[in-house]
């Protein structure tokens, strides 16, 4: 690999803002290079349901051996603020002045297959047939994850990269849901009649203020993250909404805190010691937005990548991930996958960093990974 061309190319894809649903400049610009590489290139019709500008990119790349083939993902959007940033390189680090993310949460996990694809091209050493995928829309729900075109696609296994430390593999990750609480009450005038009223978000507050919030166990959290409702200071409000969500290793736990917040609700509103035309009354919802997975260490991919991490001369670890990421909804689908670090730190925020020597690991560690697939074949 060529470190150099490496950076300059990392460098170049951190100008090209692509915030979700906008990802269509940097998608074209990373497709005209794998295709100048004489690399076939695909766009899914994922975009239909995305909202976004451009599908999910995939791109094959034929092995010179008859193996299973692997597919690479790293995600093309970004969080914000992400509009014209100024990029800082200093001291082997890149980051930004402060006013935007950095991006490199996913554009590491870019310049690396770009990167890759160059060395494949130019080396003779047997590969199996690669697959790399390109999604959209990974940071607002996993959405281009969601909705690719798995025909597109030949391989079964693969390899996310879209984590921190090149030498911690995630084998896993959990599930999350997200959930609101809505009470009804009946509005009357706060000061003349207010015993005609029924206090909707009253009866909000003491359901959640019966349930848990923050760290529930060691492998359960609970967010109560948006509240509203009530329109006047003098209206006794008739409408209450709470929204949170709910992430565990386990489903069964889900599950329990899922029947706690219904039967808490249905007590409170039963208490209530007064029923006008059928108020007070709550509604409760559920929706998976992603499914947990594990892959103990002795499974096959797992072996692979950290065969790969020793042969490099590293120590590599095993570690579940507390988010979610195009990985929860490939195993989901059937496609086993983990999550490779590319080096980014402090993603999501303005002080988004990366150390070019962990961006030049997390290359050698792809590069290790596809050699030892192609001797395993
Ligand atoms: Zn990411």
């Amino acid at each position: 690999m060529d470190p150099e061309r490496l950076i300059l190319e990392f460098q170049n894809l951190l100008y090209i803002e692509s915030p979700s649903k906008k990802e269509g400049k940097l998608a074209h610009y990373i497709a005209d290079i794998f295709e100048a590489l004489g690399f076939k290139c695909f766009f899914d019709k994922s975009a239909e349901n995305t909202g976004s500008e451009v599908g999910n990119l995939i791109v094959k790349i034929p092995g010179t051996l008859p193996s299973e083939p692997l597919f690479f993902c790293a995600h093309l959007d970004t969080v914000g603020p992400c509009e014209n940033p100024t990029i800082i390189y200093e001291n082997g680090i890149f980051r930004t002045d402060g006013k935007t993310i950095l991006g490199a949460d996913d554009k590491a996990g870019i310049a690396i297959l770009i990167e890759i694809a160059k060395v494949l091209k130019e080396n003779y050493f047997p590969y199996p047939p690669l697959e790399f995928v390109f999604t959209t829309c990974e940071e607002i729900g996993l959405l281009g994850a969601k909705y690719l075109d798995l025909e597109l696609l030949d391989a079964k296994e693969g390899l996310v990269l879209d984590s921190k430390s090149p030498q911690v593999i995630i084998n896993g990750a959990p599930s999350s849901f997200k959930f609101s609480i809505e009470t009804k009450g009946k509005s009357a005038h706060a000061g003349i009649e207010p015993e005609k009223g029924i206090n909707a978000i009253y009866l909000l507050a003491k359901i959640l203020a019966e349930l848990p919030t923050g760290r529930v166990d060691e492998e359960t959290t609970m967010n109560l993250g948006k509240i509203s409702g009530g329109m006047y200071l003098n209206i006794v409000p008739d409408l209450a909404l709470a929204e949170g969500e709910m992430r565990s290793h386990s489903q069964e736990k889900l599950g329990t805190l899922q029947s706690l917040i219904q039967s808490k609700a249905q007590e409170i509103i039963d208490s209530y010691p007064v029923k006008l035309e059928g108020l007070p009354s709550f509604t409760v919802k559920f929706k998976k937005i992603f499914q947990a997975f594990y892959l103990p260490p002795s499974d096959a991919l797992c072996q692979l990548v950290q065969r790969a991490g020793q042969r490099l001369g590293w120590e590599m670890t095993f570690k579940r991930h507390e988010g979610g990421s195009d990985a929860n909804i490939f195993n989901e689908k059937g496609l086993k996958s983990l999550i490779l670090g590319t080096g980014m730190q402090k993603v999501h925020t303005t002080e988004e960093f990366i150390e070019v020597k962990d961006l030049i690991k997390a290359t050698q560690l792809v590069l290790e990974i596809i050699k030892l697939k192609g001797e395993l074949s």
